[in-house]
C-alpha cells in the first residue's frame, strides 16, 4: 500500500515537472541538423562526447559528400575520418557510422529499421541513440533517451535512485506518459544546459526548485 502511494506521489511530481518544462521550453526540439533518418542516426552517433553545435558544423560537408547510407557504406574510411575528426574519437566514430550504414544497406534496403531491437544491433547504436532516432524521425516512442543531462537532472529531481542509464530509463518509463518520453528528455537537456548545470546548478533561478529535493536556495 505504502509503495503504491510512494509511486503515485512521485508520478504526480514527475508530471508537474513535465508540465513546467513544457511551459519553460515550448519550442524545444532536437538540436542536431539532418534531412533524413539516416542522417539523424549519423549525427547522433557523432554527438557522443561532443556538442550538437560542433556536430552541426561537421555534418553539412559530410552529408554533401555522402548523403545516404549507401554513399557512407562505400566511402573511403580515411576520408570519413577526416570529415568527422572535429567531433572527437573520430576513428571509432567513422568506423561505427560506416559499419552502421553497411548493415542498413545490407539488411534493411538502405532505410533505418523502425524497431529498437533492430536498431541497437547497428555498430555504435545503443538505446540512447535508438530512442533519439525513433522519436525524432518517426514519432515512435519505445523508450526514454537518457544522456548525461537527463541522467543528472533525473537523479537531482529525485525521480530515480539509479546511476545506470538503462535503469533510469525504466524508472522514467514508469513515471511518464509514453507520448511525452521524448518531450521529457529534450526539455531536460535544455534545462540542464541553461540552469541545472553539472558543476554549479542555478537553484535560485530554477522554476523547478519547489519540486526538487536537491534544491539549494541561498537566501
Ligand atoms: S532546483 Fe537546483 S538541483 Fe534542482 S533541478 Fe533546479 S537547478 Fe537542478
Amino acid at each position: 500500500m505504502s509503495i503504491t502511494r510512494k509511486w503515485s506521489a512521485k508520478q504526480q511530481r514527475a508530471l508537474e515537472i513535465l508540465i513546467r518544462l513544457k511551459r519553460l521550453y515550448p519550442d524545444a526540439h532536437c538540436t542536431l541538423n539532418y534531412d533524413t533518418p539516416v542522417q539523424l542516426l549519423v549525427a547522433t552517433i557523432l554527438s557522443a562526447q561532443c556538442t550538437d553545435e560542433r556536430v552541426n558544423q561537421v555534418t553539412p560537408e559530410l552529408f554533401r559528400q555522402f548523403p545516404n547510407a549507401r554513399a557512407i557504406a562505400q566511402a573511403d574510411i580515411e576520408v570519413l575520418e577526416a570529415l568527422v575528426r572535429p567531433t572527437g574519437f573520430y576513428r571509432n566514430k567513422a568506423k561505427n557510422i560506416q559499419g552502421a550504414c553497411r548493415m542498413i544497406v545490407a539488411e534493411f534496403g538502405g532505410q533505418i529499421p523502425r524497431r529498437i531491437e533492430l536498431l541497437i544491433k547497428l555498430p555504435g547504436v545503443a538505446r540512447k541513440t535508438a530512442n533519439v532516432v525513433l522519436a525524432n524521425a518517426f514519432d515512435i516512442h519505445e523508450g526514454v533517451t537518457v544522456d548525461t543531462h537527463v541522467k543528472r537532472l533525473t537523479q537531482r529531481l529525485g525521480l530515480t535512485e539509479h546511476s545506470d542509464p538503462i535503469r533510469i530509463e525504466r524508472d522514467l518509463m514508469r513515471l511518464l506518459p509514453m507520448e511525452d518520453w521524448e518531450n521529457w528528455s529534450i526539455r531536460l537537456i535544455y534545462h540542464g544546459r541553461a540552469i541545472c548545470q553539472a558543476k554549479k546548478p542555478k537553484c535560485d533561478a530554477c522554476l523547478l526548485a519547489d519540486l526538487c529535493p536537491s534544491a539549494r536556495i541561498e537566501g
